[in-house]
C-alpha cells in the first residue's frame, strides 16, 4: 500500500472528502464555508486536506492555533493567495508569532480588549472575529463584557484593526429537543444579543458565525453568514445516537490499515499480551497488527474493538485480544487446522464499510464506542508516525 517500510498506514480518500464537501455546501447552500483544517485536519493532513478544501471551492479556512495557521499558509504557498484563515489560538505573551500571523493576513479572534491593543500594537493592518461567549465558557468574552469589546475595535480601526466577524461556538448542538435544545436556542438569543451591541456600537457589517457540523446541519437558525465544517468533512457524524454517517450521506475519508506481522497457532490455556488479560478459551490463532497506541490506537480498545482482516478466502472479523501495546495489539483469528489468513493480509481497523475493498469493515463510530469516546478523538488521534496515503 505505501511504498515507506513502516507497517501500518492511514488511507486518506480524496474523492470522499471532495463529496462530503459538496453535501456540506449543498446541505447549507446560502452560506459561505469555513473548512476546519484545525489538529493536522483531525488527523488527515492539514496540508493536503487544505489544498483538497480549496480545489472544493473553500474560500475560507479554519484552523485553531496559529502556529498551525502559519505552517498552512506557508506550505500553501500561492496557491492559497486568495483563500483566507482564521485562527482562534493566540499563545500569550508571544508578539512574535502574532506579528507574524497579522504579516501573513491571518484573521485573528480576539476576546479581550488585551487581544485588540496586542493586535494594534503590531502597527500592520490587521483582520480580527470578536469572539462572544453564548454558553459554551471556553473562549469570548462574556456578553456584559461584550460592548467594552466593540469599543475597543472600533477605537481600533484608526490603528488598522478591521472587525470582519463575530463569533461564538455552540455547545450542545449534536443534540436536538430537550435541555440540549433550549441551552442552543439560549446560545443563539445571546449571539443575537451580541449583534445588536455591535450594531448599536458602531461596528458596521460583519461576517456573523456560529455554527459547526452540527449546529448547520440540526439547528438551521444558527447559520448565520458562514458556518464551519470540521467533523462532517472528514465523512463522520458529529452524533452518531442523532443520525448515521450512512444517514446522512457522508463517506468516511481515512482508512487505517496495516499487514498481519504474524499469524500463529495457540494452544488453549495461553495468556496473550501484558499482564494475561486474555486468555484462549480453546486452540486459536491469533494474528499480530504492528500499530499500537504509540500510533494512536487507542489502548483502552484492549479486549473491546475489532477489526477486519482481508484474506484470499474472505473477510475475518477479527476481536482485539489483550492489551494494546505501544507498537503492536494481537487479534484473533478463529480455529480449525489450517491457518485462517497469511503473512501480509491486510487488517483494517476501520474506514469505509461501504468501499468494495474494505466491505464491513468497524467505523470510527464503533471504535469510539468501544474506547468511551467520539469519533473525532479516534481519527485525530492517528499519530504523525502513521504515514497518510493519499487517494484520488
Ligand atoms: C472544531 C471546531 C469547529 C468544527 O466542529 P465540528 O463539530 O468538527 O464541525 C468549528 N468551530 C470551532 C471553533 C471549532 O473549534
Amino acid at each position: 500500500m505505501t511504498e515507506c517500510a513502516y507497517a501500518g498506514w492511514a488511507r486518506i480518500d480524496n474523492a470522499a472528502l471532495a463529496h462530503n464537501a459538496r453535501m456540506l455546501r449543498q446541505s447549507a447552500p446560502a452560506q459561505e464555508h469555513m473548512g476546519i483544517v484545525k489538529a493536522d485536519a483531525y488527523g488527515h493532513g492539514a496540508v493536503p486536506v487544505s489544498r483538497a478544501l480549496i480545489e472544493a471551492g473553500y474560500r475560507m479556512l479554519g484552523i485553531a492555533q496559529i502556529d498551525e495557521a502559519l505552517t498552512v499558509r506557508r506550505a500553501l504557498g500561492a496557491a492559497a493567495d486568495n483563500t483566507r484563515i482564521f485562527s482562534w489560538i493566540i499563545p500569550p505573551a508571544h508578539e512574535g508569532a502574532l506579528r507574524e500571523a497579522v504579516r501573513a493576513g491571518i484573521e485573528l479572534s480576539a476576546s479581550t480588549v488585551a487581544d485588540i491593543l496586542a493586535i494594534a500594537a503590531i502597527g500592520i493592518p490587521a483582520r480580527i472575529h470578536l469572539k462572544v461567549d453564548t454558553g459554551m465558557s471556553r473562549a469570548g468574552a462574556l456578553i456584559e463584557d461584550f460592548p467594552a469589546l466593540v469599543a475597543a475595535a472600533v477605537q481600533a480601526r484608526d490603528r488598522g484593526v478591521e472587525t470582519v466577524g463575530i463569533w461564538s461556538h455552540l455547545a450542545c448542538a449534536d443534540e436536538v429537543g430537550g435541555l440540549a435544545q433550549r441551552a442552543t436556542d439560549r446560545q443563539i438569543e445571546i449571539f443575537q444579543r451580541a449583534l445588536e451591541i455591535a450594531a448599536e456600537g458602531g461596528l458596521g457589517h460583519v461576517t456573523r458565525h456560529l455554527a459547526a457540523t452540527s449546529g448547520q446541519l440540526w439547528h438551521p437558525s444558527a447559520r448565520y453568514d458562514l458556518v464551519r465544517d470540521g467533523i462532517g468533512l472528514y465523512g463522520l457524524t458529529p452524533n452518531p445516537q442523532h443520525a448515521t454517517t450512512v444517514e446522512l450521506g457522508l463517506r468516511p475519508v481515512m482508512t487505517v490499515g496495516a499487514p498481519l506481522m504474524l499469524v500463529k497457532h495457540l494452544r488453549a490455556g495461553t495468556a496473550v499480551s501484558y499482564g494475561g488479560t486474555w486468555t484462549a478459551p480453546h486452540d486459536t490463532w491469533i494474528g499480530l497488527i504492528p500499530l499500537g497506541y504509540g500510533d494512536g490506537v487507542p489502548r483502552l480498545a484492549s479486549n473491546r474493538a475489532r477489526v477486519s482482516v482481508y484474506t484470499e478466502a474472505g473477510v475475518i472479523d477479527a476481536p482485539i485480544i489483550g492489551r494494546v501495546c505501544m507498537d503492536q495489539f494481537v487479534v484473533k483469528l478463529g480455529q480449525g487446522t489450517s491457518a485462517p489468513a497469511r503473512i501480509g493480509d491486510t487488517a483494517i481497523l476501520f474506514g469505509d464499510p461501504s468501499r468494495a475493498d474494505t466491505r464491513g469493515c468497524p467505523t470510527a463510530d464503533e471504535w469510539a464506542e468501544a474506547c468511551q469516546t467520539i469519533n473525532y478523538e479516534i481519527v485525530t488521534r492517528i499519530g504523525p508516525r502513521v504515514p497518510r496515503v493519499y487517494e484520488g
